[in-house]
């Protein structure tokens, strides 16, 4: 098979919506290699968009999933229940940094645990509205899409969209918006558009992931908390994408002195496997009525097998300080590459978090258009890369924390090759 032919038959057979960003056919992969239908090799720096910490088909993962396949592969959690989704809970409750009791549910994407972490957080306060950022990105789900800070592509003519969602501007120093910016543009925001006492919660990515890589000040954080605290608001942090040790951390909360009150994981949760989870306080997450919360595929128990083994390879191969690892690793080679690249306008990371915003050298403009020649470059010479940002001008690093050294080094030798054409 072709990628080409199988590309033109995607053209006629799917709907251009469904967007592919590369006309290469995936055959089989392995950690951080994946092969084309044509046999060509790719180191994959994009991991499945962030869901790859672990690599692709990881043997533990592998032998989870196999082992559950030959038990049972759905009973629907709701109607005849398995004891691997309440272990995967408790095991995620200890894990969580938040303090007392905590309780958690399964969903399969992100998007639905966003919806679900937000019927929640309005069930315990009887609440209606919800603060999110600009920049942010929560799911293409109604209410994910209303909570996403960005339009295009996003939002362009799905709405109307849930209403009472109200967006504050993201901190982003390169971009000239202060923590102070932001902060009273929230006051503006209560005062203006919402009464604080009818906010139910604010939703916010510790990095920004789709948005650009951007990374929420400490203080930025410690004055949210301070404003969730005196006007009772629920913080929900959105881990979707920083979550399961990609910063450095099995949670990216766990770099902030402030605690959530619910946290929403899916992506690198389950290996490669769909499912997502909201974590929360004990007493907030019982606020639904029963039956009012779940899904039919909601907690598959591949899925939760798969889980199960995330955590375990996560702790035996010290995935979190592998992350820290590699992601010092990874900045260190772009700021050398700074020099040979002059549109790197700045190279942030949280762990292996790691991206490079671009910006045309004479303007200070962000240069999209060098986004896509260097993602185009490297593709060309087997690595995959992923871009993001508002603007579409940030090449984002989503290597598998698993990576081995001698193809962490190759994907660099190519990075280098495309940042300097
Ligand atoms: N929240 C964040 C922070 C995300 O990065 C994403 C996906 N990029 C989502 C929610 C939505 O997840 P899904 O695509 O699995 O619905």
């Amino acid at each position: 098979m072709k990628n080409i032919e199988i590309d033109q038959r995607r053209a006629l057979a799917t709907p251009r919506g469904v967007g592919v960003t590369f006309p290469l056919y995936a055959d089989r992969a392995e950690n951080a290699t994946l092969w084309d239908v044509e046999g060509r090799a790719y180191i994959d720096f994009a991991c499945g968009i962030a869901v790859l910490n672990t690599g692709h088909r990881h043997p533990k993962v592998q032998a989870a999933i196999e082992a559950q396949l030959n038990r049972f592969t759905h009973t629907a959690y709701q109607i005849v229940p398995y004891e691997s989704y309440i272990s995967l809970a408790e095991r995620i409750n200890a894990l969580a940094p938040i303090d007392g009791l905590k309780k958690t549910a399964f969903f399969t994407t992100g998007a639905e645990a966003v919806e679900n972490a937000v019927k929640i957080a309005r069930s315990h306060t009887g609440r209606p509205a919800v603060l999110a950022f600009t920049g942010g990105f929560h799911g293409r789900t109604m209410m994910g899409m209303a909570l996403t800070g960005k339009v295009v592509p996003y939002k362009v003519g799905f709405g109307p969209f849930p209403g009472d969602v109200h967006h504050a501007p993201f901190p982003n120093r390169l971009h000239g918006v202060s923590i102070e910016d932001s902060l009273r543009a929230i006051e503006s925001l209560f005062k203006a558009d919402v009464d604080p006492q009818r906010v139910a919660a604010i939703i916010v990515e510790l990095v920004q992931g789709e948005g650009g890589f951007n990374i929420a000040p400490v203080e930025f954080m410690t004055e949210l908390r301070a404003l969730c605290n005196a006007h009772r608001i629920l913080l929900i942090a959105d881990e979707v994408q920083t979550g399961f040790a990609r910063t450095g951390k099995l949670f990216a909360l766990e770099h902030y002195p402030v605690q959530a009150d619910l946290i929403t994981l899916a992506k690198s949760l389950a290996g490669g496997m769909p499912l997502s989870a909201v974590c929360g306080r004990a007493e907030v997450m019982d606020a639904p009525l029963p039956g009012g919360l779940g899904g039919t595929f909601a907690g598959n128990p591949l899925a939760i097998a798969a889980a199960h083994a995330v955590i375990d390879v996560i702790a035996e191969e010290d995935l979190c300080k592998r992350a820290a690892r590699l992601g010092a690793r990874l900045v260190q080679f772009l700021e050398n590459e700074r020099g040979r690249c002059s549109g790197i306008a700045e190279v942030r990371a949280l762990g292996s978090m790691v991206a490079i915003e671009l910006c045309d050298p004479a303007s200070g403009k962000p240069d999209a258009e060098a986004a896509k020649r260097i993602q185009q470059q490297a593709i060309e010479q087997g690595l995959i890369l992923l871009t993001c940002g508002v603007y579409g001008n940030v090449i984002r690093f989503l290597f598998p924390l698993s990576i081995e050294d001698a193809v962490f080094e190759e994907g660099q030798a190519i990075l280098a090759q495309a940042l300097e054409s």
